[in-house]
């Protein structure tokens, strides 16, 4: 059947000149040819391209950038130099702070166009000083290419796994520990997984770095329990790898793209790293949720702990608390505290962190926060002072944001990864009683499109 093109002002393989005059989720420029919106990745808001026209759709194309007729005053050099093929960042071509004023230009965009929020204040995102070599895990796939192993990161779309000596976001030691276990799996010929025939063993390394302790973690992800020469293999790492507390085995023998399988063995040392957020402590295990930025992490509780105004006199829940991040940092400045959370493991972390800090005052349960928290208010009676969450990109069940307007918390503290789900929560709290006061962007991703802010709600009496 022919393709209706009527309305479709371009043809693939055409070139145009184009005006960039937005930045989309993915941090592609955006421009409109003759009213017909044109996706250009690696184009910036404020310029003029030329692009050729590699996909069209219905009710959008794609371009490819092919010359820069007038660049940004945000425009930079990427400093990685695999930036181009790796998919891992997006926007290394960015200034910084044109990369600060985008993810900002994010939130208002989907607080306007998703929640009709239309006067809210939107705080410039607090971005870092220092915006490289902030992650504290780093995941690499481990395969064989042309009887060499490689360890790096795979191709967009593919399975295809380039080789990569090192990632500018990570924490120096990731990419040191990454290579070394590297060498010693090739020293010692312990067999990389191979995808296609789904033989061999290794499947990714982990690497955890605490970022206030020094302490560092090796996670084997293999396809099989056994691993030739371990105790070699343990000695040598042990040996080379700086401030190596723990080196874990978990066995992932499925056919599939997550990482983590069922089974987690302590090789030697510790069952956990700690470190710090401000002054509390965490133990961390090999599968446990962390932030992955321990500097803006404290910003964004900073925040957290702000908006929700605590005197000490508070009931707090903290819905979707993971190993009790958040729940701990509040615990000392309110009455109560209840983390709930649906993966066990991070709750018994949780539990854990909250006696390591010696925190009696939180508690935390596990189960879906949609269907423990309305138990919480039906049957116990609980009524919240504060309700803080922290979704994960798909933000709260209705059934949650149904409990907290009838609840009625005084307020209400959002933390977001996702503007566009965070967009429609506000707006239906909106219309159940909450004013939104605050939104804070905090770049806790920099060089990647990833938006996270907080915000802060009051009740306002009806
Ligand atoms: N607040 C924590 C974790 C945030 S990530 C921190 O800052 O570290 C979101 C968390 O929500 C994850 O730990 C995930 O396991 C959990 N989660 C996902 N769906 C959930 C649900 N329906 N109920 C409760 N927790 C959920």
């Amino acid at each position: 059947m022919a393709k209706v093109t009527a309305n479709i002002p371009v043809q693939k393989n055409q070139s145009i000149e184009l005006e960039i005059t937005g930045q989309g989720h993915e941090g592609e420029g955006v421009g409109r040819y003759e009213g017909f919106t044109i996706f250009v990745p690696g184009a910036i808001k404020g310029e003029r391209v030329k692009a050729k026209i590699v996909k069209v759709q219905k009710s959008f194309a794609y371009g490819r950038l092919m010359d820069l007729l007038h660049p940004s005053h945000h425009r930079t050099e990427p400093s990685c130099p695999i930036y181009h093929r790796c998919g891992g960042c997006h926007l290394q071509h960015m200034t910084y702070e044109g990369q600060l004023e985008h993810k900002r230009q994010m939130v208002i965009d989907s607080l306007t166009r998703i929640g009709k929020l239309e006067n809210v204040p939107v705080h410039p995102t607090l971005g870092m000083d220092v915006p490289w070599e902030y992650r504290n895990k780093s995941q690499v796939p481990v395969g064989l290419v042309n009887g060499k192993i490689v360890t790096g990161f795979y191709a967009p779309r593919t399975h295809e796994i380039i080789d990569m000596e090192g990632c500018p976001i990570q924490h120096p030691y990731s990419d040191e520990i990454v290579n070394k276990v590297k060498r010693a799996l090739e020293n010692l010929n312990i067999p990389p997984y191979d995808e296609a025939s789904k033989k061999g063993l290794v499947r990714h390394i982990v690497a955890r770095v605490g970022y206030h302790t020094d302490e560092t973690m090796v996670v084997l992800i293999t396809n099989g329990r056994k691993i030739p020469k371990v105790e070699e293999l343990i000695q040598r790492l042990r040996g080379e790898i700086p401030h190596l507390v723990s080196i874990i085995q978990n066995v992932n023998t499925a056919v599939t793209n997550v990482i983590f399988g069922p089974d987690t063995i302590t090789l030697w040392g510790k069952d956990t790293i700690e470190d710090r957020i401000d002054d509390i402590r965490f133990s961390i295990s090999a599968r446990s949720f962390f932030q992955v930025n321990p500097i803006q992490t404290k910003v964004l509780y900073g925040k957290a702990l702000e908006y929700a105004q605590l005197t000490g006199e508070e009931t707090v829940i903290d819905a979707y608390c993971g190993i009790g991040t958040i729940s701990l940092f509040l615990a000392k400045k309110a009455k109560q505290v209840i983390g709930v959370e649906v993966v066990k493991e991070a709750i018994d972390d949780a539990k854990r962190n909250a006696a390591l800090n010696g925190i009696t005052n939180a508690e935390f349960l596990v189960g879906e926060a949609e269907k423990v928290i309305p138990d919480l208010y039906e049957k116990r009676g609980l009524k919240a002072d504060v309700v803080v969450v922290d979704p994960p990109r798909k933000g709260c069940d209705e059934a949650l944001l149904q409990t907290i307007a009838d609840m009625q918390p005084e307020r209400v503290v959002y933390v977001s990864c996702n503007p566009s789900t965070l967009a429609r929560d506000l707006r239906y709290l909106e219309d159940r009683g909450y004013k939104t006061q605050e939104v804070q962007p905090v770049d806790m991703f920099p060089q990647t499109k990833h938006v996270e802010c907080v915000i802060g709600m009051q009740r306002i009496d009806t």
